[in-house]
Parts: C-alpha cells; sequence; structure tokens
C-alpha cells in the first residue's frame, strides 16, 4: 500500500489463481506425470521468488529458468525444488555447481565444455538434454545422436536427468501434422539415446498448449508455463483459468480539452469534441507498450473502457475520458480479469507472454 501511495501503479498477482490454475492442468495429466513450471523472466513478469514458493507449497515437481544468475536468485530465496537452466553461459558453470542447478545442454561443444569443467572440478552434474525435432534454436540435432552418445560414454559423470524437445507450433492448429512429426521424431532420438544408458532419464515435450492439444505425449513431466499465468493460448479452455495477474495504476489529473486541442508528444492525440482526459502514473518504463498509443490500447475506469489518446509517454499515458466520471486519484485497470490479455497483444501485433513480461521492475508486485 506504501508503494502504491509512492508510485501508484501495481501488479496484484492472484496467488488462488495461480493454484486453480496449476489443479486445472494437473486434472489433463495422469497421476505420475511430473509438472515443470517455467518460472523465467521473473516467472513471466509475476515475480519468480513468491511464485517459486507458492510453487513449492504446491509440490511442484520442478523449475526451469532461462539463465543462471535467475535460478540463483532463486537459490538465495530458500527454494529447494530441482532447477534447470535453459541457456547456461560457461562462465556460469561455477554458479551451476555452487547452487545445485542442473545445465540444458544443447550441443556437442556444449557438452564438452561442461564435462572438462567438471572433470577439473572433479564433481558430477546433472544435466538435461535439449534434441532440437523442429523448433530450430538450440538442441541436438539427429546428425548429432553418435557423437552425444560417445560424450555420454566417455563423460559418465554427466548424469542425464532429462531428455525434452520444444514444440514450435502446439498452440496452433494449423500445425498439427508438425506438431506430431517433432513428438515422433523425439521419441525415436529418445530411444537411440536410452539404449546406451543403464538408467532411464525422464522424457518430457509438452508446453502449456501441448499438454491441452497433445496429452497422450505427456510422457514422464510437461512443462508448464503460460497456462499457470492464466492464459490459455490453445484456446480450447479460456473460461477454465483464472488470470493471476491485474495490472493497476491510478489518474494523476483530469484535464477539460476543448475540440482541436492536442495531447502530448508529437501531438499525435487530438480532441474531436470539447471533452476531457485523465494522466494515468503508467508509461512505457513501466512496461506499458508504446504500440498502444492513439486509440490501439484501453483500459478500465470505474469499469468502462476509455481509450489512450495520443503518444503513451515513458512515465505517463493519456486516456480520452470524455464519456466518463472521474477524479484524480481513481483506479484504473490496465489489465485484470475483466481485460482479455490476448485481445491487448493482438492490438498491437504481439503476443500474452510479451505483455507480461514486459512489466518493468519498477513496478511493485504485491500478493494476496
Ligand atoms: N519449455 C520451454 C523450453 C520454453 O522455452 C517454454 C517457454 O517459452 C515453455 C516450455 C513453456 O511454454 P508455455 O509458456 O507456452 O507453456
Amino acid at each position: 500500500r506504501l508503494q502504491q501511495r509512492i508510485h501508484g501503479t501495481t501488479l496484484e498477482i492472484n496467488l488462488n489463481a495461480l493454484t486453480h490454475n496449476y489443479n486445472f492442468y494437473k486434472t489433463k495429466l495422469l497421476p505420475h506425470t511430473k509438472v515443470m513450471v517455467m518460472v523465467k523472466a521473473f516467472a513471466y513478469g509475476g515475480g519468480a521468488s513468491e511464485i517459486a514458493n507458492h510453487l513449492q507449497q504446491l509440490k511442484a515437481d520442478y523449475l526451469a529458468v532461462a539463465y543462471t544468475d535467475e535460478g540463483v536468485a532463486l537459490r538465495e530465496e530458500g527454494i529447494k525444488l530441482p532447477i534447470m537452466v535453459l541457456n547456461p553461459v560457461q562462465e556460469s558453470f561455477i554458479h551451476l555447481q555452487e547452487y545445485d542447478l542442473e545445465p540444458v545442454v544443447y550441443s556437442p561443444s556444449f557438452f564438452q565444455q561442461l564435462a572438462r569443467f567438471c572433470e577439473v572440478q572433479g564433481i558430477g552434474m546433472k544435466i538435461h538434454l535439449d534434441l532440437d525435432t523442429g523448433m530450430h534454436r538450440l538442441g541436438f540435432e539427429e546428425e548429432h545422436i553418435n557423437e552425444l552418445i560417445s560424450l555420454i560414454k566417455k563423460y559418465p559423470k554427466l548424469q542425464i536427468a532429462s531428455l525434452y524437445t520444444h514444440l514450435a507450433g502446439a498452440d496452433e492448429e494449423e500445425h498439427q501434422d508438425y506438431t506430431l512429426f517433432q513428438l515422433q521424431t523425439f521419441v525415436a532420438m529418445c530411444g537411440l539415446i536410452e539404449k546406451n544408458l543403464d538408467y532411464k532419464p525422464l522424457r518430457h515435450a509438452l508446453n502449456s498448449a501441448g499438454i491441452i492439444r497433445f496429452p497422450e505425449f505427456q510422457m514422464d513431466m510437461v512443462r508448464l508455463g503460460i497456462g499457470l499465468y492464466g492464459v490459455e493460448v490453445s484456446g480450447k479452455y479460456d473460461k477454465h483459468l483464472k488470470p493471476i495477474s491485474t495490472l493497476k495504476t491510478t489518474i494523476s489529473q483530469v484535464k477539460k480539452l476543448s475540440q482541436g486541442e492536442t495531447i502530448g508528444y508529437s501531438r499525435k492525440g487530438k480532441m474531436k469534441e470539447n471533452g476531457q482526459i485523465a494522466t494515468i502514473a503508467i508509461g512505457y518504463a513501466d512496461g506499458y507498450d508504446r504500440r498502444f498509443s492513439n486509440g490501439k490500447g484501453y483500459v478500465l475506469i470505474h469499469g468502462k473502457m476509455a481509450p489512450v489518446i495520443g503518444n503513451v509517454c515513458m512515465d505517463m499515458t493519456m486516456i480520452d475520458v470524455s464519456n466518463l466520471e472521474v477524479k484524480e486519484g481513481d483506479e484504473v485497470i490496465i489489465y485484470g480479469p475483466n481485460i482479455s490479455l490476448k485481445d491487448l497483444a493482438e492490438r498491437i501485433g504481439t503476443i500474452p507472454y510479451e505483455l507480461l513480461t514486459n512489466i518493468s521492475s519498477r513496478v511493485k508486485r504485491v500478493y494476496y
């Protein structure tokens, strides 16, 4: 509350909604299927340590972050769950060891670098192998398999905790065949690798949309991301999820303006008629995208829609409130349960993931 008075903008996180979403996905899974939750990028903007803590209470099986420092921060907050690091750089190997983080290994050269590091340190390490079946981002390709198997045999101290692949279009009907091709390729690649091991790594392939659309491929574990945060990207179960975050700000000032007067930088906003505008305490430096300028975005004030007028500024945005009764200090909802993130994202040609992860660190997160 203090922060709200200082800055005016808060991101409220509803942890009960998060529990609801977690349990919803659990109903789509068999009892033995493990859940790895993606808490990278500050848990999709929601705040990594608080959300990881909550997931620990919910008994999630694994967490995943993109970079080593994200994992280090979670350990320093006392998170005990196993943590997979998607894209660790060589300079961070020592921190992987020190903080008990499990790196993803995605190429023969990276495997070798990590193995040599472990040899020098005289340690073993749990690793996860990313198999590229068609995402073409990171990962071992089919042509690397023989080399990979030789490396696995040469360096048995690197223990393969899991084999996984990432789907390029699990949320889109039009890519159904491609997704199935990826999943089948994954199963075949896993078979080749596992033949050379005397233990069985976990297999996992499905993201949030994959869980909904291809549950028959849930294997040993799934990797839940955006769905947990309340956005159902496959479009099938929109009503079953609860948005977990509400981004709120307040009106700093209300101004009466006459027809033809211009608003903000480059004078891009213009009053069509006599009316009034409200200046709200959020701008692109808070993560309120500048593409929302000039009517592309809208906010809710007392439950009513009000469009952005003029260009979004760094710390402030002007809203056309000509048809509303508003006053300084009134609450403004940027997004939340009654404003669809998917709709907002579409208006500016992006995806809900970007809107969520762009909320900057100066916006105070409040949990309830
Ligand atoms: N797995 C990997 C490797 C990812 O990079 C991501 C997110 O980008 C996910 C799983 C989760 O995806 P989603 O948020 O669509 O569930």
